[in-house]
C-alpha cells in the first residue's frame, strides 16, 4: 500500500532516474539476465508487455506549466494484444513517450479528456513530430464535443490544422506524409458510459466530466477482465462513481492542496481555495472519491510531486482514504495483471533518438512542393563543390546513386 509513496518520494526526490541506470550499470549485484519480474527498475524497449498484462506509464503528472521533473496530463496505456493507447497529450509530454522508445508507428491512437493546453499542449509535438519520427501511418483521435461547435474537439483539431498551414506545407513533396492525416472522431460530451472504442477487446467508454467548462469527459478503458478508469480533469461526479468502480487502477486528478498553491504557487488565498476544490478535486477529496469506488489502486497525479509538498497530499488523502495507493510522477510504470499491480521507476537514457518505422516510407511526391519564390530562391549562396563532395563521398559509402540536385552539375 505505501509502496507507490514511497517510490514517488524517496526514489523521485532523492535519486534521479539516470543516476539508477548508471548504479544499476555499475552494481556488481545487478545481473544483466535478470527477468522483469525481479526488476525494481523499467527500462524502456526492454521488457514485452506479458499476454494478460495492462502496462500503464505515467507520462506527464504535473501542473499546467509543464517543468523538468514533471511534464503536464499525459498517461500510455500498453496492453497484452499489441496495442497502445495514449490519453492526453499535455504540454512537454512528447518527449516523454520519445523516451519509451517506442516506434511512432504503434502510437497512433489519442483520446483526449478535455482541452486545456496542459491535456493537449503537445498535440503539434504527436502529429507533426509523430510524422517526422517516422510514424508512417495516420494519427487516430477521439475527443468530445462541447456545448456548441466551436467548443469541440472538431474545431480544436480542424484549427491546429490551420495554425500549422506552414508547416505542413513545407513539408509536403519532400518526405512521406501518411503520418500528417488525423482521423478524428468526435463523440457526444453528454453520453453516458458510452463505447467509443470497440476493437480487438478493447472496449473505451466515455462519461461526462465536471470542469471548466461543458464538454470534459473521463474514460475506462477494458480488456481482458481487467479495467483501468482515467479522470482527466474534473471536480468529483457521480458518472465517474457509478462506472470507474470496479477498476483495477484507477487514475484521477488530485490536486495539490490549497496550503501549497499558497505557499508555493502563490496563489492568493480566495484562488487556491476555488481552484484547488471547485475547479478541480483537492486531495481530501480525491480520497473520498477512491473510498467510494474502491479501485485495486489509487493513482493520484496532477500536483508537483517534490520532498516538502508529497508528504501533505498524502496526509490530506489518507484522512479519507485508506486503500492502496500511488501518487504518481513522470515515468513512473505500473504492471496490472490479475495477480498483481507492480509499480516502478523507469530509468530514461536522455540521448534518445527517434525509432525507425515498422513500415516502408514511400518516396515524396515532388509535384506536391510547395517550393519558394524566386525573390528568396535568387538570394541562395551555392557552394556547389562542397555538395558535390557531400554527394560523392556518400554516394560511394552507401553504394547509391543519388544524383546531383538541380543546378549543381
Ligand atoms: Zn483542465
Ligand atoms: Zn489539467
Amino acid at each position: 500500500m505505501k509502496k507507490g509513496i514511497f517510490i514517488g518520494i524517496v526514489i523521485g526526490a532523492l535519486m534521479t532516474v539516470s543516476a539508477l541506470a548508471f548504479l544499476a550499470f555499475t552494481s556488481e549485484s545487478t545481473s544483466s539476465v535478470e527477468t522483469p519480474d525481479t526488476r525494481e527498475v523499467f527500462y524502456p524497449g526492454t521488457e514485452e508487455v506479458g499476454p494478460n498484462e495492462i502496462r500503464v506509464v505515467a507520462l506527464g503528472t504535473g501542473m499546467p506549466n509543464a517543468r523538468p521533473k514533471q511534464a503536464a496530463a499525459c498517461w500510455l496505456v500498453e496492453l497484452g494484444n499489441g496495442e497502445k493507447f495514449l490519453f492526453d497529450i499535455g504540454t512537454g509530454s512528447a518527449e516523454r513517450l520519445a523516451a519509451m522508445k517506442i516506434p511512432m508507428d504503434y502510437v497512433d491512437k489519442l483520446f483526449i479528456g478535455h482541452l486545456h493546453s496542459d491535456h493537449v499542449g503537445d498535440f503539434d509535438a504527436l502529429w507533426i513530430g509523430g510524422v517526422i519520427a517516422n510514424r508512417v501511418k495516420p494519427l487516430r483521435v477521439w475527443g468530445p464535443s462541447g456545448n456548441g461547435d466551436e467548443f469541440g474537439t472538431k474545431h480544436f483539431i480542424d484549427n491546429i490544422k490551420e495554425a500549422f498551414h506552414w508547416d505542413i506545407s513545407g513539408r509536403y513533396g519532400n518526405i512521406d506524409m501518411r503520418g500528417a492525416e488525423i482521423i478524428l472522431t468526435e463523440f457526444d460530451y453528454k453520453a453516458e458510459n458510452e463505447v467509443i472504442y470497440n476493437e480487438n477487446g478493447v472496449v473505451i467508454r466515455s462519461f461526462p466530466a465536471i470542469h471548466s467548462l461543458d464538454g470534459s469527459v473521463s474514460f475506462t478503458l477494458e480488456w481482458n477482465g481487467l479495467k483501468v478508469a482515467y479522470s482527466s480533469d474534473t471536480y468529483p461526479n457521480k458518472w465517474w462513481m457509478k462506472y470507474a468502480v470496479d477498476s483495477d487502477l484507477a487514475i484521477h486528478e488530485c490536486f495539490a492542496s490549497p496550503k501549497i498553491m499558497i505557499d508555493k504557487q502563490k496563489f492568493t488565498v480566495g484562488a487556491a481555495l476555488g481552484v484547488t476544490t471547485q475547479i478541480h478535486t483537492s486531495p481530501g477529496q480525491f480520497g473520498k472519491v477512491m473510498s467510494e469506488i474502491k479501485p485495486r489502486m489509487a493513482v493520484g497525479y496532477h500536483f508537483f510531486n517534490d520532498f516538502d509538498t508529497a508528504p501533505l497530499v498524502y496526509e490530506e488523502v489518507r484522512q479519507t482514504y485508506d486503500g492502496p495507493l500511488s501518487l504518481a510522477v513522470d515515468y513512473m510504470v505500473y504492471n496490472v495483471t490479475k495477480e498483481d499491480i507492480k509499480v516502478r521507476m523507469s530509468a530514461i537514457d536522455e540521448d534518445i533518438w527517434p525509432q525507425p518505422a515498422t513500415q516502408a516510407k514511400l518516396p515524396p511526391d515532388a509535384s506536391l512542393q510547395v517550393g519558394f519564390t524566386d525573390f528568396i530562391r535568387g538570394g541562395r549562396v551555392n557552394y556547389n563543390a562542397i555538395v558535390k563532395q557531400y554527394y560523392d563521398n556518400i554516394n560511394k559509402e552507401y553504394g547509391t546513386k543519388i544524383p546531383y540536385p538541380p543546378g549543381v552539375e
